[in-house]
């Protein structure tokens, strides 16, 4: 019997559907032009099987629905503030929170507490708000993730990590008085979803004491990461997720978190600091920018779903799901010969689209161009991950990452097996005419995160 493959399967079962429009190729094609061949300018009604992100997609159980109902909607000291106050100390360890609207409202806030004119962020590679916030904060966000998060084909388990080096060379350089905190991101977004490992966190709280150096964490995804620690790193398989969520954290000083991920939110974050000053100074902004502490932008019944659906995600067989899905369709687009990122995370999967389409140079945009195909084959939306994302520095000039990516971003607990099939499939068609594919020329660009808004033509 040992032959017998054991699969991935849900831990939940359907109570409810929403109903799919099955689109025409002629309805698709207008579409996309209209939206300027950019998937974030869809209307989702356009859309078959939505994996733009897994941002706020997430399905919530008949408990977290349950939970709105309980929403106490008071503007101050509503009791779901302290009831999520409680989940975030018990599961995530953290000592003070603060509600926000999102993440970024969190990454906000932390940034103009902590970050001066001239100082240097180090982080295990760039997130797109993330690293926005740092500069409007008049910081510089500086790369420290290891060489081998940048090269696609290489299978090194904790592409996460970071290279404490290249950390040192900065302290060196500029001095760790200028290094208000490391950014370290678990599931790395923009790497592939790659994990960082225990021991590599454990080296870096070391060498940030010694230098006194705080550690943010952006634990939008820390559950998916304390996965693959259980599966793949020595001396956790017998740890649960919840308790290797609780030991990652406790090396970091404090963290900003979007709900919309892990936490199985349609919206929502939070900030939750260790420190006492730090918190006060916080708790002080908020009000600006967000709304009082004990809300911050959200309604009592969001914080109660979230506090919910914080429980529901460190559970082992929750994760192993999502994440066995995710793998599910990895493994199916290998089979088809196409390039993907690997080793495969855990939030996505990762097409290379330099590798997919060579004929296309950066600056045709080949990952925007693929998400384009994708779409017209099949009406399955995907994302850029690459130049068009990457946008400009603060001199204008534009990135050029290394990394050209179509991000295919499963949602939690929302499509089944047949749907995983059926994007495979359409990645693989569209694989197979390849060589005809041209690319883009864009013809609007907004000024901030362009990729959300810009419009593109496709090259005669
Ligand atoms: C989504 C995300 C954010 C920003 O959070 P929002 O809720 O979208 O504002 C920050 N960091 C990472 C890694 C993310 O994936």
């Amino acid at each position: 019997m040992k032959n017998i493959h054991h699969s991935w399967a849900e831990p939940y079962k359907i109570k409810m559907v929403e109903l799919l429009k099955i689109s025409t190729a002629t309805q698709r094609k207008k579409a996309m032009k209209e939206a300027g061949f950019n998937t974030f300018l869809l209307r989702s009604e356009d859309v078959y099987i939505d994996l733009l992100t897994d941002s706020g997609t997430s399905a919530m159980s008949d408990r977290q629905w349950a939970g709105l109902m309980m929403g106490d909607e008071a503007y101050a000291g509503s009791k779901n503030f302290y009831h999520l106050e409680k989940v975030v100390k018990e599961v995530y360890g953290y000592k003070y929170l603060l509600p926000t609207h999102q993440g970024r409202g969190a990454e906000n806030i932390l940034s103009r507490i902590l970050i001066k004119k001239g100082d240097i962020i180090p982080g295990n590679m760039y997130f797109t708000t993330t690293r926005l916030h740092q500069e409007l904060a008049g910081g510089k966000f500086e790369d420290i993730i290891i060489d081998e998060a940048h090269d696609p084909e290489n299978e090194f388990a904790f592409k996460g990590n970071v290279d404490l080096d290249k950390l040192d060379r900065l302290v060196k350089k500029h001095g760790a008085a200028k290094i208000p905190y490391v950014s370290i991101a678990t599931s790395v977004n923009m790497a592939g979803g790659q994990p960082i490992s225990m021991k590599n966190l454990k080296e870096l709280r070391a060498y940030c004491k010694k230098h006194k150096i705080r550690i943010i964490h952006d634990m939008t995804r820390v559950a998916e990461n304390a996965y693959f620690i259980q599966q793949k790193e020595k001396g956790y398989e017998k740890k649960s997720v919840k308790e290797i969520v609780n030991e990652i954290n406790s090396y970091t000083d404090g963290a900003t978190m979007s709900a919309k991920k892990d936490a199985l939110v349609n919206i929502g974050g939070f900030l939750a600091l260790n420190e006492w000053d730090v918190f006060e100074e916080a708790r002080n902004m908020v009000v600006v920018y967000e709304g009082l502490h004990t809300y911050g932008g959200l309604a009592g019944r969001d914080m109660e779903a979230m506090a919910i659906g914080i429980g529901e995600s460190v559970c082992d067989d929750h994760i192993r799901a999502r994440v066995g899905q995710v793998i599910y369709l990895g493994n199916k687009m290998m089979e088809y010969g196409i390039p993907i990122v690997k080793p495969i995370g855990g939030h996505g999967i990762f097409l290379d689209a330099k590798k997919f389409l060579p004929h296309i140079p950066q600056e045709n945009y080949p990952a925007q161009t693929l998400a384009a195909e994708i779409y017209l084959d099949s009406g399955v939306r995907t994302m850029e991950r690459g130049v068009v994302s990457a946008g400009r520095k603060a001199n204008g000039e534009n990135y050029y990452p290394k990394l050209e990516l179509l991000r295919f971003t499963i949602p939690r607990r929302v499509y089944t097996q047949a749907h995983m099939d059926v994007i495979a499939e359409s990645a693989a068609s569209v694989f197979e005419r390849r060589n005809k594919i041209k690319g883009l020329k864009m013809v609007y660009e907004p000024r901030y995160l362009r990729f959300f808004q810009a419009r593109f033509e496709k090259l005669n």
